[in-house]
């Protein structure tokens, strides 16, 4: 009776998931995308910017190879071929996308789809019909409504991904982690960076403890930070912009050659016929329950129009629930264990409830510190700056969240993930034979720490 069993709009790292574990699940399915496969993640986001990163790393190991005795006469940065590796990379992992939903009897759409009644999607005055639908259609950058935003002179991270020539300087608007992320390229690659961000803190969600030697270890690569600092307007022109902020009751201004705003996304949910096909908006996010269920049972929504954390991550967890209940299954998701990673130099990793949180919340907590300066693994890479920090229940042990900032965080958080999901205690983690020497044992040294054993720490001083 329906064309497809079920149709997913939008291929991002919610939507293409969906549509292939829909498809494992014996559906028949649908895939729908206006433009590239893969969306913001795969083109636009995640991929590319960590293609770029990995490139300013090697040009800072480039420039500190000395300490290992390779001398080099005349090294130099071609930031086109970054860009270039950085598009080739997205290509070929893009081809992977496309190749496993062909594999899979993904059928590929390609147009804007809008849905026309509850079971009825158009593509291109095209209509098809569906048993169930999964929306998938992700966010795109916010300019804030301030006078001067909405000149194409003010950049957001879509056309930063796009340069060919890096320019000499660079205001950016928000110390959020697409601020934070691009201060850490754009200072690494030669470029001036300052920073505006109108909160007393950096990265909304990390402890001071440990943005506090984030923000000493930018200040040592030049960039400007500036916090409590409210941007009010802009004045963008081709290769000059001035940004206008409010700090300490002063009215300042910040001057550069580009200026980008990284102050949030939002989602993708107008004219798409959502509020005529029943489906429940918030503040633009559309409404869901654990299932993925919109307000109309047999129409889902995933990803960053969710209003959820708008990590990939989050998307294809989301994207896995939904087609499993679309096959008849029941899954429903959980957000208390879910890692957030800032893809800096060093990293930056947290998951779970921070401290302060848990403090305000009334629980009775443990915590544990280690300091990354006492990690050999660390000091031989070279980065031995930062902080590993977990936060337990006091009575039970079990791990409530952790946070780190070490070379690889965004991969060490995996073990906590899987201690916090086993509902692990502080007690296995510091029982737990850690490999040596490896970064990981930071955590180990935390957990000690927090159990008042630390052999890796001098003892406290007696009186
Ligand atoms: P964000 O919400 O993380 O940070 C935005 C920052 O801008 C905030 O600190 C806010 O206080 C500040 N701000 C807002 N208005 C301002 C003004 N007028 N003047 C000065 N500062 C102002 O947003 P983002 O960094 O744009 O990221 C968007 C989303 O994408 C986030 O949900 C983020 O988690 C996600 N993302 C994740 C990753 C990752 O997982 N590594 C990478 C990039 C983006």
């Amino acid at each position: 009776m329906w064309d497809y069993q079920v149709a997913v709009l939008g291929s991002g790292p919610g939507g293409y998931v969906a549509a292939i574990r829909c498809a494992q699940l014996g559906l028949k399915t649908a895939l729908v995308e206006e433009r590239e496969l893969g969306g913001t993640c795969l083109n636009r986001g995640c991929i590319p910017t960590k293609a770029l990163l990995q490139g300013a790393e090697a040009w800072q190991t480039v420039q500190t190879a000395g300490r290992y005795g390779i001398k080099m006469e005349k090294a130099a940065l071609d930031y086109a071929t970054l860009a270039a590796f950085k598009d080739e990379t997205v290509q070929k992992l893009r081809r992977g996308v496309e190749s496993l939903e062909k594999a899979h009897g993904v059928r590929m759409i390609q147009g804007f789809g809008v849905l026309q009644d509850a079971h009825t999607i158009r593509v291109k005055n095209d209509p098809f019909t569906a048993e169930h639908i999964i929306l998938a259609m992700g966010s795109e950058p916010l300019k804030p409504n301030l006078p001067g935003m909405e000149s194409d002179y003010v950049l957001t991270s879509d056309e930063v991904l796009a340069w060919r020539i890096l320019p000499k300087s660079v205001v950016l608007i928000g110390g959020g982690v697409i601020g934070m992320e691009f201060a850490m390229l754009l200072s690494g690659l030669g470029v001036q960076v300052t920073v505006l961000e109108m909160l007393p803190d950096i990265l909304p969600g990390v402890d001071a403890e440990i943005t506090a030697p984030f923000k000493r270890l930018l200040h040592g690569k030049g960039v400007e930070l500036l916090t409590e600092a409210r941007v009010t307007a802009v004045n963008a022109e081709a290769h000059s912009v001035t940004v206008q902020y409010a700090q300490s009751g002063k009215e300042k201004t910040a001057q550069a050659e580009r200026c980008v705003v990284c102050v949030g996304r939002r989602p993708m949910t107008s004219h798409l016929g959502l509020e005529s096909a029943g489906v429940i908006l918030e503040r633009g996010y559309v409404k869901v329950d654990a299932s993925m269920r919109t307000s109309v049972p047999h129409l889902y929504a995933i990803g960053d129009i969710t209003g959820q954390a708008q990590l990939a991550h989050v998307a294809s967890a989301q994207g896995l629930a939904a087609a499993a209940n679309c096959a008849g299954q029941t899954m429903r998701m959980r957000y208390d264990i879910v890692p957030a990673c800032v893809y800096t130099h060093p990293e930056i990793a947290i998951i779970g409830k921070s401290e302060e949180i848990l403090r305000q919340e009334g629980r009775d907590i443990k915590v544990g510190r280690y300091q990354v300066a006492g990690n050999g693994r660390s000091v031989i890479l070279g980065d031995a700056v930062g902080l590993a920090k977990i936060v337990a229940d006091a009575h039970t042990g079990e791990i409530l969240g952790a946070q780190m900032m070490a070379p690889h965080a965004t991969e060490l958080i995996a073990e906590i993930a899987v201690a916090m999901r086993a509902e692990g205690t502080v007690e296995e983690l510091l029982d737990t034979i850690h490999p040596h020497p490896t970064v990981s044992e930071v955590w180990m040294e935390a957990a000690h720490d927090m159990e008042g054993v630390s052999v890796h720490v001098p003892p406290p001083r007696k009186r």
